[in-house]
């Protein structure tokens, strides 16, 4: 298990393969996001382009319904009745005068007459489509595909005007399969006046809940003209595929572009692996060539303000003198498993430092900070034990400190916690309330102290919200029988509310900083409170 963990973390640890896996991650999300853009504005250049195809379909549409009206309201007023030679040249007249008019009949019950002679098509019409107050229209009045037919019929009176399917074509450039229809008796009935007959309602789910001119189905558009008349409406229905769609030039842009900036996100990421490595290949020297030290906070007995302690924390001071912060590198260490020999490190150090005040004191501990792989093997039980027994120190004088993201999984942690407890040690979760340790996990846990965490500390007697925290997980330690540890504590006030509260140790700047080993023994035996001035970090 630990080892297909380190062949993938040594594999994820190529810079080349990261970056490329970077790169072609990017470079799919990038041109999917493209594509999703691009199709997004075909979309709309499509429904923009069958806009404005209905607006200048309604536009013609308008202009040959104002012409057949005008032809057939002349006809009308005119005086003329019947069939005679008079009547045939005023018709032919107004088909004339009209560009749009194909013929112009007089019909009455006895005789019919025509602009076109014998040919006459308006005198046997079916009973009209629409029968409006004034006019009477005949839509589509034959399916034969012959130009010279009639597509529509308007009548009033006496007379009747059509304008022929050739007309109507000329006008209107319908897509091939485009249809239009006029939809008839409240939207229930379709009849094609152009185009194929298509099936209505031409959608489940017509008519639609909104008002929009243009409806996008699947498969079609269906662009609804409004019109002045409610007995009909105009509507035009495209399978999408007819209109015709040009990719926008910026889209092809965006297609080299995901590219490039894929290409770019690769090349950064080779750079902070780079980075990364030459950062842990810098760590390593550093551990080699004994850069890292340790210090240690001094914990205290709140009540008494007796030093019982000190917490280990690592810093790495280069040869130039600065000090990077172990924030900085720990996170790093315990990605490339260097963390390893930063812990063994510290407990040689601690041991090393401290070994003799830690046997004269018996009831002094040191507390070191374990990364989550350190819990995840018993490999440190078994190096605190050979440095405990080189150096004659009790087990009971180092205690482990374990985060709740350290216990990945918790029945390994367990079992290598209880070992370590089962020789002496103790074992503190560290940053308690940050993770996800509830009550009933926490049970399960083989711990004996509790540390909260420095942000609930900041919080009393300051915010409301969250001061209530450090008093709950208090109460909550101590209905599990932990000790607790209040750390970060920088005011007196927050040293006596968390004393009243029950916590019975902490550790803060109001103490002490982080010591070095000859500060901190110097501090211990003198068993001095670190009063007003405080023996500062880097001394
Ligand atoms: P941590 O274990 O929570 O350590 C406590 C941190 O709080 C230390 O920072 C300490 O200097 C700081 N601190 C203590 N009292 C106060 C206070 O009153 N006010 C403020 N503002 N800060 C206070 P440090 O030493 O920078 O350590 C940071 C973290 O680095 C540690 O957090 C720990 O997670 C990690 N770390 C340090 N040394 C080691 C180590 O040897 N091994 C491992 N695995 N992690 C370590
Ligand atoms: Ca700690
Ligand atoms: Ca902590």
């Amino acid at each position: 298990m630990s080892s297909a963990l380190a062949s993938l973390r040594s594999l994820l640890y190529r810079p080349w393969l990261l970056a490329t896996l970077a790169a072609t991650a990017s470079a799919t999300l990038l041109l999917l996001a493209s594509l999703g853009v691009a199709m997004h504005q075909l979309q709309e250049s499509e429904s923009a382009q069958m806009n404005a195809k209905g607006e200048r379909f309604l536009e013609r549409l308008e202009q040959i319904f104002g012409q057949l009206r005008q032809g057939v309201d002349l006809l009308q007023a005119q005086p003329l009745r019947g069939c005679d030679a008079e009547m045939v040249s005023t018709l032919q007249q107004v088909t004339y005068n009209n560009r749009f008019l194909f013929e112009a009949a007089y019909v009455d019950s006895s005789q019919s007459c025509s602009n076109r002679g014998g040919e006459q098509a308006l005198n046997q019409l079916p009973p009209p489509d629409i029968q409006g107050p004034t006019y009477s229209y005949w839509l589509n009045t034959t399916t034969e595909p012959d130009d010279n037919r009639a597509a529509l019929v308007l009548g009033r009176g006496n007379f009747r005007v059509s304008t022929s399917r050739g007309h109507l074509t000329d006008v209107v450039d319908l897509p091939p399969e485009g249809s239009l229809l006029v939809i008839l008796d409240k939207g229930t009935r379709a009849v094609p006046v152009l185009g194929p007959v298509q099936e209505w309602p031409p959608a489940s789910g017509w008519p639609p809940d909104n008002d929009d001119a243009l409806q996008v189905f699947p498969s079609r558009l269906i662009y609804r003209m409004p019109t002045k008349s409610p007995d009909y409406q105009l509507v035009l229905i495209t399978p999408r595929a007819s209109l015709p769609l040009k990719m926008n030039g910026m889209l092809w842009l965006l297609f080299p572009g995901s590219l490039l900036l894929a290409w770019c996100i690769g090349w950064l990421v080779l750079q902070l692996v780079r980075q990364s490595r030459s950062m842990s290949s810098e760590l390593q020297g550093a551990i080699r060539r004994g850069e890292l030290q340790v210090l240690y906070q001094p914990i205290f007995e709140l009540n008494s303000r007796r030093c019982v302690g000190a917490e280990a924390l690592v810093r790495w001071r280069r040869p130039d003198g600065t000090l990077t912060a172990p924030d900085l590198f720990i996170p790093l260490a315990e990605n490339t498993g260097q963390i390893r020999q930063i812990t063994d490190f510290v407990l040689q150090r601690v041991l090393e430092q401290l070994g003799q005040v830690l046997r004269a004191n018996p009831q002094l501990y040191i507390s070191v900070n374990l990364a989550a792989c350190d819990v995840m093997v018993p490999r440190i039980g078994l190096v605190a034990a050979r440095l405990l027994a080189l150096h004659h120190v009790a087990a009971s004088q180092i205690a482990f400190e374990v985060t709740e993201r350290g216990l990945i999984d918790v029945v390994v942690a367990r079992d290598n916690l209880q070992a370590l407890r089962a020789v002496g040690h103790q074992v503190l979760i560290d940053d308690f309330g940050t993770g996800y340790c509830s009550l009933a996990y926490l049970q399960t846990l083989p711990v004996d102290c509790l540390k909260i965490d420095k942000a609930f500390i900041d919080a009393l007697g300051h915010d409301a919200a969250s001061s209530g925290v450090a008093p709950h997980i208090i109460r909550m330690a101590h209905a599990l029988q932990l000790r607790v540890i209040a750390e970060g504590i920088e005011y007196e006030d927050q040293a006596l509310l968390l004393n009243s509260e029950g916590v019975n140790y902490g550790q803060g700047w109001l103490f002490a900083h982080p010591l070095n080993a000859r500060q901190f023994i110097e501090m211990f035996t003198r068993g001095r409170r670190m009063g007003p001035r405080r023996i500062d970090d880097e001394a």
